[in-house]
């Protein structure tokens, strides 16, 4: 694919689930020449008893990782009192989840920090939402991801079928079984914000939690390049069955390496 600029690829399991585990996927990200490693020690789950990561011995792996292989580590902040733990790490770039885009007393308080930020839109943030979340993040270098939108979800949510099926027509990047709704074509109306522009933000795509289906994500993943997404953020696990926490998005060591040399192409 052509780009003007090297799109920035970032690439990890969902969660941080062992050293052997954390090891394995990252020395393959590191041979393929990727710079960010992302894997979450705290994780936001949907139902109380999910697995919800390994908390500080995770963010203790993911020092590891990045002193033996020199990779930077993006990780997930859900709470205020947890930033010192993050500094503690050296985690490189926080996290910070959709849930949380619009938690400012979590923004505000890592925007008093200049550490890096990977900001994901809520799951049915507006514009306006994202410029207020940016905002508050005033001396941070901020990555923004767009993520999929939650007007229609087809397992948990009743919606009419007959929406559904426009809302899927209407969309060539849809299916009916996707988690999110994709939102493709907002990455350049993003682009377009005035914050955005000003304070040269990264925009980049998140193709695993927006579609939700591992076989298709790397579709997703050259969909939202070639719609201008300035890079991805893709979860990679060397044995996606087994995960702990979103093993149906995941993609596989080798289906990650053709993603790549398709990128490359
Ligand atoms: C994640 O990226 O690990 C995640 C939980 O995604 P989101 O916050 O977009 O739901
Ligand atoms: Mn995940």
């Amino acid at each position: 694919m052509n780009f003007e600029k090297k799109p920035i690829i970032i690439a990890g399991p969902c969660s941080v689930e062992s050293y052997q585990q954390i090891m394995t996927i990252a020395q393959k990200i590191k041979s393929l020449g990727i710079e960010y490693l992302r894997a979450g020690a705290f994780k936001p789950r949907t139902r109380k008893n999910s697995f919800s990561g390994l908390g500080e011995e995770g963010l203790k792996y993911l020092l590891e990782v990045k002193e033996k292989f020199g990779l930077k580590i993006v990780s997930e902040i859900m709470s205020e009192e947890d930033l010192e733990l993050f500094q503690k790490y050296k985690v490189d770039v926080l996290q910070i989840g959709a849930r949380n885009m619009q938690n400012f007393r979590l923004l505000e308080r890592i925007g008093k920090t200049n550490i890096p930020v990977l900001l994901k839109r809520g799951p049915s943030a507006d514009f306006d939402e994202i410029v207020g979340a940016i905002e508050r993040l005033e001396n941070n270098k901020v990555i923004f991801c767009l993520r999929g939108l939650k007007i229609m979800q087809t397992e948990n949510l009743i919606i009419d079928k007959k929406i559904q099926q426009i809302l899927v027509d209407n969309n060539p990047w849809q299916h009916g079984e996707h988690r999110n709704y994709i939102d493709i074509e907002d990455i350049n109306k993003v682009k377009n914000l005035d914050i955005i522009k000003k304070r040269n933000i990264p925009v980049i795509y998140d193709p695993s939690h927006s579609c939700g289906i591992a076989s298709d994500v790397p579709k997703i993943s050259l969909e939202a390049l070639r719609n201008g997404a300035d890079g991805i953020i893709i979860e990679v696990h060397h044995n996606p069955s087994e995960a702990l926490s979103d093993s149906k998005q995941q993609i596989d060591l080798d289906e990650f390496e053709n993603l790549l040399n398709q990128i490359e192409k």
